[in-house]
C-alpha cells in the first residue's frame, strides 16, 4: 500500500520499520528530520511536510506525543487535512483526548476523508516485534481496508465500534489500570523490602500464582531492575493520559480517587527524577516515601 507516515518517536519509529519490512511504500515525516533517517536508509521516502506525506496516498498513520502534536501537523496549509485525498484513511494511533477524536472525526468528515481511531496498547520492545494490540474504532470497511497494516505491525486488533473517539476512551481506561497495576506492585514491593523480603522474591511469588499477566510480568522486571531510564514510556506522556483520563472522568461525572494518587506520584517523580524518566518511576518515589 502507499502509505505516509507521521510521528517518528519511541513507537512511530518501529512501527513505521515494520511497514517498510512488509513491503509497504512508505512516505515518512517527523519534526526532528534526524529521526527519519535509519527509515530512509531501510527505503522509506521523506516528505518535506505532513501534508507531502498524506498527499496522494491510501492512508496516513499518525502516531505523536498528545493532542497539541496532533494538531500541529494537521492543520495549516502544510498540514496532512489539506494534504489527505477525499476516500483516503487517517489512522490516528496516538494516545489522543476523547473530545480530540471527536473533533478529528468532524473535520475529517467535513472533507469526505476517512478516519479509523487506533490508539495501541504495548511498549516500544512490542512495537518492534509487530507485537501491538490493536483497538480500532471506525467504519468496518476502514478497519478491513487497514487489515494489511495492521497485520504487519501488531499481533491482534479489537473492534472497539464505528464511533473513533471509543477507542480513544478504551485506551485511556487501559493506560489508567497499568499505571494502577504498577503503584499497587510498587507499594507492595515497598513493603516486602522494609520488612526484609527481597522484591524480587515477592515478584516470582506472585507472577507465579495469582497475579500471571503481561502487566504484571513485565512491569514487575522493571520495578526490581529500578530500569527508569532510558524511558520505554516517559513518565511526561503517562501524565497526559492520566490528564486526559481525568477530563472525561469530569465530563461523564465518574469519580475516580485513585487517579489523583497516580497523578501526583507521577508529578513527584517528574520533579525528582527529571522529565526523562519512565513511567514506571513511581516506584522510585513510592520507596523514597517509606524511607528507602
Ligand atoms: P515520543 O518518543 O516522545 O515521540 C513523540 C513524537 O511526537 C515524535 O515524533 C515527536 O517529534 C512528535 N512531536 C511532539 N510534539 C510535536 C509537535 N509539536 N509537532 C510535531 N511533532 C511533534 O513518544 P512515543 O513513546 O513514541 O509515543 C507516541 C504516542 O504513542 C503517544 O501518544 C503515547 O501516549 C502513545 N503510546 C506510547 C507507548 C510507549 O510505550 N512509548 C505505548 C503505547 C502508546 P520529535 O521527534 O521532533 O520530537
Amino acid at each position: 500500500m502507499l502509505i505516509g507516515f507521521v510521528g517518528l518517536g519511541n513507537m512511530g519509529a518501529a512501527i513505521a520499520a515494520n511497514l517498510v519490512r512488509a513491503g509497504h511504500e512508505v512516505t515518512v515525516w517527523n519534526r526532528s528530520a534526524i529521526k527519519a533517517q535509519p527509515l530512509t536508509e531501510a527505503g522509506a521516502v521523506l516528505a518535506r511536510s505532513p501534508r507531502e506525506a498524506a498527499a496522494g496516498r491510501e492512508v496516513v498513520i499518525t502516531m505523536l506525543a498528545d493532542d497539541a502534536a496532533l494538531d500541529a501537523v494537521l492543520e495549516g496549509d502544510d498540514g496532512i487535512l489539506a494534504g489527505l485525498a477525499a476516500g483516503a484513511l487517517h489512522i490516528s494511533m496516538s494516545t489522543i483526548a476523547v473530545a480530540t477524536a471527536e473533533r478529528l472525526t468532524r473535520e475529517h468528515e467535513k472533507r469526505q476523508q476517512h478516519l479509523l481511531c487506533a490508539p495501541v496498547f504495548g511498549r516500544p520492545e512490542a512495537a518492534a516485534a509487530a507485537k501491538l494490540f490493536i483497538l480500532a474504532a471506525g467504519d468496518p470497511a476502514d478497519v478491513a481496508r487497514a487489515g494489511p497494516i495492521f497485520a504487519a505491525v501488531g499481533q491482534r486488533v479489537f473492534p472497539i465500534g464505528t464511533t473513533p473517539a471509543a477507542a480513544a476512551l478504551v485506551k485511556l481506561c487501559g493506560n489508567f489500570m497499568i499505571l494502577s497495576a504498577i503503584e499497587a506492585m510498587a507499594e507492595a514491593m515497598t513493603l516486602a523490602e522494609k520488612g526484609g523480603v527481597p522484591k524480587s522474591l515477592l515478584l516470582e511469588v506472585l507472577t507465579g500464582s495469582l497475579f500471571n499477566a503481561p502487566v504484571y510480568l513485565n512491569y514487575g522486571k522493571i520495578l526490581v531492575a529500578e530500569q527508569f531510564k532510558p524511558a520505554g514510556f516517559t513518565a511526561p506522556l503517562g501524565l497526559k493520559d492520566m490528564r486526559l483520563a481525568g477530563q472525561s472522568a469530569e465530563h461523564l461525572r465518574v469519580p475516580m480517587p485513585l487517579l489523583n494518587v497516580l497523578r501526583d506520584h507521577l508529578l513527584q517523580t517528574i520533579a525528582v527524577e527529571g522529565e526523562d524518566v519512565d513511567w514506571s518511576g513511581i516506584g522510585l518515589s513510592i520507596a523514597k516515601n517509606a524511607g528507602l
